[in-house]
C-alpha cells in the first residue's frame, strides 16, 4: 500500500480566497514561498517571483519595507501579468505597514493579501491604531490578511502581561509554556480584534512560527484547538541545507499528519548561488511523500551499494529525476494526472525488478561490472531490455510515450 492510499482527516477550517485561490476548507494544502530580493529592485524581484511561481509556488510573499518597495509593488504586478504569471503576491509588512499601505494605494491594490505581524505594528496606543489602519485598508480593498506571529518578534507588552499574571497564579507555569501561550494569544486575540474592526472571519489566516520543532508542534496544536481560522504552517529560521530540510519536515509532518495546516512554507536559507526555488520543491515533496497532494512524478531510487560502484546508476537516477521536473510545467497543462505517476530507477537485480514492477514505469540496471543491460517494466510487465550506450535517452523516450498514452491531453488521468 502506498501512503497516498491512507487518508488523513484534515481539521475543518474556514476557506479564505487569496487572489482567486482558496486556502483552508476543502482546498488542497497550498505551497507558498518568499523572495529574498530587494523589492525595490523590480527586475530581480520579477525574475525571482516568476521562478518561484514556475516551480509551483501558489503564492509569493515579498517584503514591503520602505517607500521605494511600496512604489515598486504595482510595477512588479504589472510585469508579472504581462509575462502571463498570475501568482498572487503577498505583502510582508513590519513597523510601517500602516503608513505604506495608506500612502501607496496602488501597492495596497496590487497585493492579494497583507501579512501583519502583531508584534511589529507598534507599542501601546500606537499599536492599536496602526493595526486598525492596516485592517481598515484590508476591508477597503477586500483583501485577506495573515496575522503572522513570530517567536522572534512576539508582542512584548502581551508577554509581560501574561508573565505577570502567571507569577501571581497559585500554580505558576514554566516560562516557556507561558511564552507559547502568548504566541497563540497574540494570534487569536489579534484575529478577534480584526473581526471587531470589520474584517470578515473568512479573510483571516493565522500563523505562529517558531524555530524549535517541538515548540512549533505544541503551539499549532493549541492554535488548532482554539480557532477554526485557516492556518499557515512553517518552521521559521529553519536553517541551511539538510538541517533546514529535516527540521522543517519533522515539524510539518507531525502537524500535517494530525490534519493541521492549510498552507505551508519551508523557510530554507539558500547556500550562496543556490536557487530560491528549492524551498518550493521541498514543500511539495513533504506533501507528496506524505500522500497529501501530488505535484510531480516521483522517482523511487535505491540508495545504491557495493553493487553499484560505478556512477552510471547515480547519473541515471539524477537525470531521470531532473527530466521529470523539467517537463512538469508543460505536462501539467497537457497531461492531467501525470503528477501521480511513479517511476523507479533501481541499481541492480536484488530489488530492481520488484520495485520497477510496482511503479508505472521502471528501469533496473544490472549492477557493477556488467555490460549496461537494463530491463524496463511498464505497469508491472517487462517490456524490453535496454542495452549499450544511451540508455538514459531511450528510457526518457519510453517515459514520454507512456505519459502521452496514459495521461492523454484533456483526459481524466489515472
Ligand atoms: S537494489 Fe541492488 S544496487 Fe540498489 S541498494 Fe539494493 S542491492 Fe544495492
Amino acid at each position: 500500500m502506498t501512503s497516498s492510499q491512507i487518508s488523513i482527516s484534515r481539521r475543518r477550517t474556514r476557506r479564505v480566497l487569496i487572489g482567486g485561490i482558496g486556502v483552508g476548507g476543502d482546498e488542497p494544502i497550498r505551497v507558498q514561498s518568499m523572495t529574498n530580493t530587494d523589492t525595490a529592485d523590480i527586475e530581480s524581484t520579477v525574475t525571482q517571483c516568476a521562478e518561484l511561481a514556475r516551480a509551483g509556488s501558489e503564492f509569493v510573499r515579498i517584503t514591503v519595507n520602505n517607500e521605494t518597495a511600496a512604489a515598486a509593488v504595482p510595477r512588479i504586478r504589472e510585469r508579472l501579468d504581462a509575462m502571463g504569471i498570475g501568482v498572487p503576491l503577498i505583502g510582508d509588512f513590519h513597523f510601517n505597514g500602516h503608513r505604506l499601505l495608506s500612502d501607496y494605494p496602488a501597492c495596497a491594490e496590487a497585493l492579494a493579501k497583507y501579512r501583519i505581524n502583531p508584534g511589529n505594528v507598534g507599542r501601546g496606543e500606537k499599536r492599536d491604531s496602526q493595526f486598525a489602519t492596516m485592517v481598515e485598508i484590508a476591508c477597503r480593498y477586500d483583501r485577506p490578511v495573515r496575522i503572522g506571529v513570530n517567536w522572534g518578534s512576539l508582542d512584548q507588552d502581551l508577554v509581560v502581561r501574561m508573565m505577570d499574571a502567571n507569577a501571581k497564579s497559585p500554580q505558576p507555569k514554566e516560562a516557556d509554556v507561558v511564552m507559547r501561550e502568548a504566541m497563540v494569544e497574540s494570534a487569536v486575540g489579534s484575529a478577534q480584534r480584526a473581526e471587531e474592526l470589520g474584517l470578515p472571519r473568512d479573510h483571516i489566516i493565522l500563523s505562529c512560527k517558531m524555530s524549535g520543532v517541538q515548540d512549533l508542534i505544541a503551539v499549532y496544536r493549541m492554535l488548532a484547538e482554539r480557532t477554526d481560522h485557516a492556518l499557515h504552517l512553517g518552521l521559521t529560521e529553519a536553517g541551511m541545507g539538510s538541517k533546514g530540510i529535516v527540521a522543517s519536515t519533522a515539524a510539518l509532518a507531525v502537524l500535517l499528519q494530525e490534519g493541521i495546516g492549510d498552507t505551508i512554507r519551508v523557510s530554507l536559507t539558500p547556500a550562496p548561488g543556490e536557487s530560491r526555488t528549492r524551498e518550493v520543491v521541498v514543500a511539495q515533496e513533504v506533501l507528496q511523500t506524505m500522500g497529501l497532494r501530488p505535484f510531480a512524478p516521483m522517482v523511487a531510487a535505491c540508495p545504491g551499494c557495493g553493487r553499484t560502484t560505478s556512477t552510471v546508476f547515480q547519473e541515471l537516477a539524477e537525470e531521470i529525476q531532473d527530466y521529470l521536473r523539467e517537463q512538469m510545467p508543460v505536462w501539467r497543462e497537457v497531461h492531467p494526472g501525470v503528477e501521480t505517476m511513479q517511476v523507479a530507477v533501481m541499481g541492480c537485480v536484488v530489488n530492481g525488478p520488484g520495485e520497477s514492477k510496482q511503479a508505472n514505469i521502471g528501469i533496473s540496471l544490472p549492477g557493477t561490472g556488467e555490460q549496461p543491460s537494463a530491463p524496463v517494466y511498464i505497469d508491472g510487465q517487462k517490456v524490453t531490455t535496454l542495452k549499450g550506450a544511451g540508455i538514459a535517452e531511450r528510457f526518457k523516450e519510453m517515459v514520454n510515450d507512456y505519459v502521452a498514452e496514459r495521461y492523454p491531453s484533456g483526459g481524466p488521468g489515472a
